[in-house]
């Protein structure tokens, strides 16, 4: 007898399956074609309870999200993976609130079409003295429209110290030639001179674009020219000076002992025409590339058909205005996480440290440990941090059972140990971790 012979019939396990789950008949009737179909390509002929347990996992596979909440125990605040910047109160309210019908493009006193783009601006340009600003789906999006929109069939000049890679495949040069600009490479590795930028300028030249280097430094032998020079260079022959800050910041990160990074309304103050900097990264809201500067140039922007394609929508657009509001109102380090997890003082770190150890006992311990910024910025820096810390045998077992719990519990492996940085989690969550830790504990086989 073939082996294939003892495979149940899709009706057979399709009648069998249906009591076991709440999904509709056709795609019980569906998942068990594609089950069958899998078994009969790869030859090997399980039983029918097999069968049937295999369609069961499928269709829970199929309807369980593989987008999960996660309680980041890392220590690095802006975890890529993890989908960047955590949300403040207010922006998840008001994203909510944005969910149903809105007035995306509707004026409401006037009852007629109204611009997607006026929702932001006069909050952009209020924090960073800019005459307006828009908003795009990414900071890679921003870019990609500038370039596209001003420099086409143009010559772009960029320092080689800035034709960087910034991760996830976003590469300068790269993204100049998707744009159709000609990219123009000026200056050394390491020192670059506003005279180098003025040999390179011709006729066919459109734009500078500087690129800040947000996920290395350079240190030592380095020279980078003033931007208002540059700023003024480029006005003197007539084309436009672009300034891509990465994160960027509307508050002074060395408050935090931390390294400068560029504020927005410096590098607008010296001059450049357009800055575009992260949404979801030390600002704090969800993923959005925002561009500021002068209204003549943002209006090119805003007219060419490329923006039709990177345009923000709504519920991020509701999330970015919530999160600007919280920097107009001076609540920015009390509301946004970034800001709440950065400024928190080493103290009260240790307090929470003690105290869910002290909900959980031993083997829980405190212990000292340092927090990275991440996302792409301020790469060589750390900010002291308390962890409480699973002593273990085998650490891996005890992460991989923490990454299945709900919300799923994401740590760090140092030494035989598993790791959970109190500073990458808000106090509000404590009590999620004591529930996630306790169950770790009941996992005694890894420990
Ligand atoms: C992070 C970064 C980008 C890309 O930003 P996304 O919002 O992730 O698209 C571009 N340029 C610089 C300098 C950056 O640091």
């Amino acid at each position: 007898m073939h082996p294939f012979r003892s495979l149940p019939s899709v009706d057979a396990l399709v009648t069998t399956v249906l009591p076991l789950t709440t999904a509709p008949r056709s795609v019980v009737v569906s998942m068990s074609r594609t089950v069958l179909s899998d078994i009969r390509a790869k030859g090997d002929v399980p039983d029918a309870a097999t069968c049937v347990a295999r369609v069961v996992d499928a269709l829970e596979q199929l309807c369980t999200p593989t987008l999960r909440p996660v309680l980041n125990g890392t220590g690095v605040l802006l975890q890529t993976n993890l989908g960047r910047a955590p949300l403040s109160g207010a922006a998840r309210t008001a994203m909510q609130a944005a969910a149903g019908s809105a007035s995306i493009e509707y004026d409401l006193a006037r009852g007629s079409r109204g611009e997607r783009n006026r929702h932001l601006s006069p909050l952009l340009a209020h924090l960073t003295g800019a005459e307006g600003g828009i908003a795009v789906n990414n900071t890679a999006a921003a870019v990609l429209l500038i370039l596209t929109a001003l420099a086409a069939g143009r010559e772009v000049i960029v320092s080689r110290g800035e034709a960087v890679e910034i991760g996830g495949g976003f590469r300068i040069p790269d993204v100049l030639r998707q744009s159709g600009a000609t990219l123009v490479e000026v200056g050394t590795t390491n020192r670059t001179y506003v005279r180098d930028y003025e040999a390179a300028i011709n006729e066919r030249t459109a734009l500078i674009l500087c690129v800040h280097t947000s996920n290395f430094r350079q240190l030592g032998f380095v020279h980078t020219p003033d931007k208002r020079e540059l700023a003024d260079l480029a006005h003197r022959h007539g084309i436009l000076l672009v300034d891509d800050v990465g994160s960027g910041s509307l508050i002074d990160v060395t408050t935090y002992g931390l390294t400068a990074e560029p504020r927005v309304p410096e590098n607008v103050d010296a001059g450049a025409d357009l800055v575009c900097f992260s949404g979801d990264k030390l600002l704090g809201g969800p993923q959005a590339g925002l561009i500021v500067g002068k209204n003549s140039v943002l209006q090119r922007l805003a007219k060419h058909p490329l923006m039709r394609a990177v345009r923000l929508d709504k519920i991020a657009i509701a999330g970015i205005h919530a999160t600007l509001l919280a920097y107009v109102m001076q609540h920015a380090e009390a509301e946004i996480p970034i800001w709440q997890m950065i400024s928190s003082p080493l103290n009260s770190l240790a307090e929470r440290a003690h105290l869910l150890q002290k909900h959980l006992g031993a083997p829980w311990e405190v212990r000292p440990t340092t927090s990275t910024i991440g996302g792409g910025a301020l790469p060589t820096d750390t900010l002291p941090s308390w962890a409480i810390v699973l002593p273990c045998a085998q650490p891996d077992t005890v992460a991989a059972h923490a990454r299945r719990l709900a919300p799923a519990l994401v740590g760090r492996v140092q030494g035989h140990a598993f790791w959970i940085d109190l500073r990458s989690i808000l106090p509000s969550d404590d009590p999620l971790i004591l529930d996630a830790c306790r169950h770790l504990a009941s996992d005694t086989d890894a420990i």
